[in-house]
């Protein structure tokens, strides 16, 4: 059962929604291989639910092709693909007991009793559960319920594993605590896994691979690492990190055959071998934990605020009109209205053009 998972690929083909005359997604093409890990992260309204319930046959395909394993799905019922969902809501039956809502998909196959125990307990073992089969759902955690409603994803020996924003009602903690456990089943069952979420930290702590949405159109697909390191356009790199990477309008300097980037007066070395027709209208992305305070760092910015997270300090600085923010160490004392000096590794300063919103470094 649960830990003998099979493991099926998962392949969209040119998938396009549309509601009435509204198209929802445009001609997305995305593979997911055997037993990976794949987060469709975007904000609100990008089209992740949509393209995860036509996956799982809730939803029809207006054009295009689902495949699961070999198999064509388009047309293929719910009941017939193979997969297994769990929802926002966890949609958890309150009158049954943890035992009975787990066995439920079971009973509805009638297999046999002494099977339904059987696979019950292993999935309860598995999610720690053992000790809370004879409870209702209301006697249960947040974190509880969210255990038992993929206890129910997994009895049901699914080829495809479906989650929709599984964590959305848990408070901060419980949410770090689940996600840590999801990956661990993950790296248990290894099912093939379409996880949905807005939140960046739960695709960069979780996914195998993100897919980045915008208004349904991917715009970039790569490991957690790729998409930091190497956002494709702003809108990705924007996405991505916390705190948001800065962003701060200028053009190419070339003095003597050396890139800068000159922004607000003031000029930001680039990487030594970029060779950039001078004048040219960029963009900078600047991580604020790549950058460090330097007496005699070339970015001048004034301080506003400066605010403390426990670990670290937080600077809310200003060059010219651009805010633009710092991570310092912890206790490092500064006072608003302050200049202040900053340097950043030539490797770290991401370049977009100004027109395109693309990455070009
Ligand atoms: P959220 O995180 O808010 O759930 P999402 O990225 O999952 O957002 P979808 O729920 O897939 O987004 O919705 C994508 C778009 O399709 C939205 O503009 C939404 O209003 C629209 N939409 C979804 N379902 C329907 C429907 N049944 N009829 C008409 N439009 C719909």
């Amino acid at each position: 059962m649960t830990t003998e998972s099979q493991k099926t690929e998962v392949q969209f083909k040119s998938v396009a929604k549309s509601f009435g005359n509204v198209k929802v997604l445009h001609d997305l093409s995305l593979d997911i291989a055997d037993g990976e890990f794949v987060v469709l992260l975007g904000p609100s309204g990008c089209g992740k639910t949509t393209l995860l319930r036509m996956t799982a046959g809730l939803e029809s395909i207006s054009s295009g092709d689902i495949f699961i394993g070999d198999k064509r799905v388009n047309e293929v019922h719910p009941r017939d693909r193979n997969i297994a969902m769990v929802f926002q809501n966890y949609a958890l039956y309150p009158t049954m007991t943890v035992f009975d809502n787990i066995a439920f998909s079971l009973e509805v196959k009638k297999l046999a009793k002494e099977d339904i125990r059987k696979k019950v307990e292993e999935a309860a073992a598995i999610l720690s559960l053992t000790d809370y089969l004879a409870r209702y759902p209301k006697e249960l955690s947040g974190g509880q319920r969210q255990r038992v409603a993929m206890g129910r994803a997994m009895v049901r020996d699914a080829e495809v594993f479906l989650f929709d924003e599984p964590l959305s009602n848990l408070d901060a903690k419980l949410r770090a605590h689940m996600r840590v456990e999801i990956r661990l089943l993950h790296e248990r069952l290894n099912a093939t896994t379409i996880y949905v979420t807005h939140d960046q930290i739960e695709a960069m702590t979780m996914a195998d691979k993100i897919v980045l949405m915008r208004d349904g159109n991917i715009e970039q697909i790569g490991t957690p690492d790729e998409v930091y390191d190497r956002p494709s356009n702003i809108y990705v790199a924007d996405f991505i990190g916390t705190p948001s990477m800065n962003f701060l309008p200028g053009e190419v300097l070339n003095e003597k055959g050396v890139c800068s980037f000159a922004t607000h007066g003031i000029a930001i070395p680039i990487r030594p071998n970029a060779s950039l027709p001078p004048g040219q209208k960029l963009i900078a992305g600047i991580r604020p934990n790549d950058v460090q305070l330097s007496d005699n760092g070339p970015i001048k910015a004034i301080l506003e605020l400066a605010e403390s997270t426990g670990a670290e300090t937080q600077l809310h600085t200003r060059i010219e009109t651009t805010g633009f923010v710092t991570l310092a160490p912890r206790g490092t004392k500064v006072a608003p209205g302050e200049p202040l000096s900053f340097e950043v590794p030539a490797g770290k300063i991401h370049l977009f053009d100004a027109a395109t919103q693309q990455r070009i470094n």
